[in-house]
């Protein structure tokens, strides 16, 4: 009955979403705070008689509104259906077999080698620096089809500035594409998106599930030059013309207006987490220094599966990763300063 393609699918697996009871979810990077309150007053008041209608296939509204946000015009931006389809769809656009691997590093998201099987895209993984930061020289090697980094990387939630990245894109080749993954940008670290006029090959993607506290809208977007633009909108057409719905659409423009409400949940998080970092460092945890609403920690003595069990059975979900280099780890959401107050004094007692 299966396709001989279908038989080596490797799907991507998120994180749980648990239905057997209430736990600390800090897994998947989800914000603890809700929405812009606008939202709930728009939702009050919508008229499901604008539901019998197709949605805007060119999501025109949403895209002027992330256009200004960006200081990008509309025709700088496509959006989607979570940024997980709109990197699937750039994957498609962009990198194949014919010029060599892609590039991404070693330990980043688990969906991009995901989409180089459904793709048929080689890749090689560029090893991390001692410290676990991306070695940007290491993505320069050719042949390469092109190259993909999440800035901040996921797992490790370290950041490289604007300069190292400007500087990185100008040594890039010009005729590959460059993908910068900017799901965690907004808690910290500095955004690539001003130097779009000046790269051609520079492509940015960005979620609203993380910083705008989102995640159950499914929405994500595209920024660079209109030539990558307009190729990334013909793979979304040739899939499905709607992605994104009339209510992901409304929700998505309330809460990229909504700047100020947002900036303080961004400024929370990370003072929850910086908290947290220190509170950890004094019971004896090694953690990377994150610019993302999320932390990677380990502690001597200690494998991440292990850790990851013992605060499940407490009521703490957090990620581990069964990955050579990195198995000792977890990663661990910011959520409410009462949240990681209590998950500290459980990690403080893991033994
Ligand atoms: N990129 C990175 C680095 C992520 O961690 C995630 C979240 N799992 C995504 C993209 C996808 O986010 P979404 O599909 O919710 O927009």
């Amino acid at each position: 009955m299966l396709s001989e393609r279908m038989k080596h699918l490797k799907p991507y697996t998120p994180g749980e979403q648990p239905r057997d009871r209430a736990y600390i979810k800090l897994n998947t990077n989800e914000n603890p705070y809700p929405p812009s309150p606008r939202i709930r007053n728009f939702l009050q008041n919508f008229d499901p008689e604008t539901l019998r209608l197709y949605p805007d296939p060119e999501s025109l509204r949403l895209r002027e509104t992330v256009a200004r946000e960006a200081g990008l015009t509309p025709d700088q931006v496509l959006a989607g259906n979570g940024s997980d389809e709109i990197l699937s769809f750039a994957f498609y656009a962009f990198f194949d077999a014919s010029r060599g691997p892609l590039r991404f590093p070693l330990y980043s998201y688990t969906f991009y080698p995901v989409y180089c099987d459904f793709y048929g895209i080689p890749f090689e993984r560029v090893p991390m620096k001692s410290d676990y930061s991306v070695d940007l020289d290491g993505f320069l090697k050719s042949p390469l089809c092109g190259a993909v980094l999440p800035n901040p990387n996921a797992p490790t939630g370290m950041a490289h500035t604007l300069t190292a990245l400007d500087g990185f894109i100008r040594r890039f080749p010009a005729d590959r594409v460059i993908l910068i993954d900017e799901a965690y940008v907004s808690f910290g670290a500095e955004s690539v998106a001003p130097l779009i006029n000046r790269y051609p090959n520079l492509l940015v993607v960005r979620t609203l599930s993380k910083d705008l506290s989102l995640a159950g809208i499914r929405l994500g977007y595209a920024l660079g030059q209109k030539s990558l633009i307009d190729a990334v909108a013909a793979v979304k057409n040739s899939f499905n013309s709607y992605p994104v719905d009339t209510l992901a659409s409304n929700i998505a423009i309330l809460a990229l207006e909504d700047r100020e409400y947002y900036a303080e949940l961004s400024r929370k998080i990370r003072t929850s987490r910086d908290r947290f970092v220190q509170a950890l460092d004094i019971k004896g945890w090694e953690t990377l220094p994150s610019r993302a609403n999320f932390v990677f920690t380990r502690k001597a003595g200690l494998a991440g599966q292990e850790i990851y069990r013992k605060l499940r059975d407490r009521g703490f979900l957090v990620r581990y990763f069964n990955l050579p280099g990195i198995e000792n780890f977890v990663r661990i959401t910011i959520g409410t300063d009462e949240q990681m107050i209590s998950l500290e004094q459980a990690m403080g007692d893991l033994e």
